[in-house]
């Protein structure tokens, strides 16, 4: 059986959860995430990456599980500075997490490209799965709400998610590019996951790219998508008051139909499974399983088990996953 070559579209929590167990059910050389950089922004002329420094500290066993953003055991000293200034920021940055902000920003200020400057940080946290930006280009997504538009960190952080979204942007998608090799990696790929990650907030802006949905359509690979939504909840964050203020009934259905043209498997939960069949009538495959990763076992027999279904869309099997063979993943 060949080497196995999975992609994950990723944003923030949501992603890096899910692709930390697709690194430990089939080898971190095997998994490469295209992340969204819809999110960026710069804060104290940093570049600041929340969905890239998510599933990279992830990946690095060094993310704060507490709080979904920063590195674990960090400390915000420069916080209690700014507040002395009269400038407590409403976005904190922990005092070690700081010093990727100052890196990438210096990198990138001597010419660097984030792809690049990304590869360079992954590689000293010994992340060896590739983390991929889904563009080098500007991207910023904005949040048209009742309180106006707004920035989306503004929308998110600030505002902590609660005005009214009547619609969202994707600024600058129109003239970004992908980064290099993201098309040929979708082209490429066995298998395609798209992660359990906001469909409007974190996967749209980057299928909002241009030539990434053409590459979707045309791949050989099966695309399986996870549902972010349970009983019509999300997990965490606005996903489900989104599709709501939208016009969109919260449901992992309404999920499956997002990414219908292009995708061949979901990944329903078990708590939903009453929708299978109307998932199912949309013409692809279903997964009925216990989505929710807890912890790192079960990140990795969730995704253990993506491998399997991605097996059974497709004609030829690949290489399984690692921890069949190995241990069981601890459930
Ligand atoms: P963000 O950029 O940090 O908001 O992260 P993402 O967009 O990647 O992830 C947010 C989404 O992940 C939310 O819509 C959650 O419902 C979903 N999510 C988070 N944890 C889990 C989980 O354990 N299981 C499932 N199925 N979805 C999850």
């Amino acid at each position: 059986m060949k080497a196995m070559n999975f992609l994950a579209f990723a944003g923030g929590v949501g992603g890096a959860k899910l692709a930390e167990g697709l690194v430990r059910a089939v080898g971190p050389e095997q998994v490469a995430i295209i992340v969204n950089t819809g999110d960026d922004f710069t804060l104290y002329g940093l570049h600041i990456s929340p969905d890239i420094d998510t599933v990279m500290y992830t990946l690095a066993g060094i993310a704060n599980p507490e709080t979904g953003w920063g590195i674990a055991g960090d400390a915000l000293e420069n916080y209690g500075m700014f507040e002395r200034y009269g400038a407590a920021p409403w976005f904190r940055l922990g005092d070690r997490d700081l010093a990727t902000h100052l890196l990438r920003t210096e990198m990138m200020n001597e010419g660097a490209t984030l792809s690049e400057v990304t590869r360079k940080l992954a590689r000293r946290l010994k992340v060896a799965s590739l983390i991929l930006p889904m563009s080098d280009d500007p991207v910023h997504t904005l949040v048209d709400t009742d309180k106006g538009a707004l920035p989306f960190q503004e929308y998110f952080v600030k505002h902590r998610w609660q005005p009214v979204v009547r619609g969202l942007m994707y600024e600058g998608s129109a003239e970004a590019e992908p980064s290099p090799s993201v098309l040929r990696r979708i082209e490429t790929a066995d298998t395609i996951v798209i992660c359990p990650s906001n469909p409007y907030l974190s996967i749209d802006p980057i299928l909002s790219l241009h030539g990434i949905h053409d590459a979707l359509l045309n791949a050989s690979a099966p695309i399986i998508a996870v549902t972010p939504i349970i009983a019509g909840e999300a997990v965490k964050g606005p996903a489900a008051k989104l599709m709501k203020e939208l016009g969109v009934e919260p449901s992992a259905v309404e999920v499956a139909r997002h990414y219908a043209d292009f995708i061949n498997g979901f990944v329903l939960d078990v708590r939903d499974a009453e929708l299978r069949q109307k998932i199912e009538s949309m013409g692809m495959g279903v997964l009925v399983t216990d989505t929710l990763m807890h912890n790192s076992d079960e990140r990795a027999r969730l995704a253990c088990e993506i491998v399997t279904f991605a097996d059974q869309l497709r004609p030829e099997k690949l290489g399984g996953c690692l921890l069949d063979k190995t241990e069981a993943p601890g459930v």
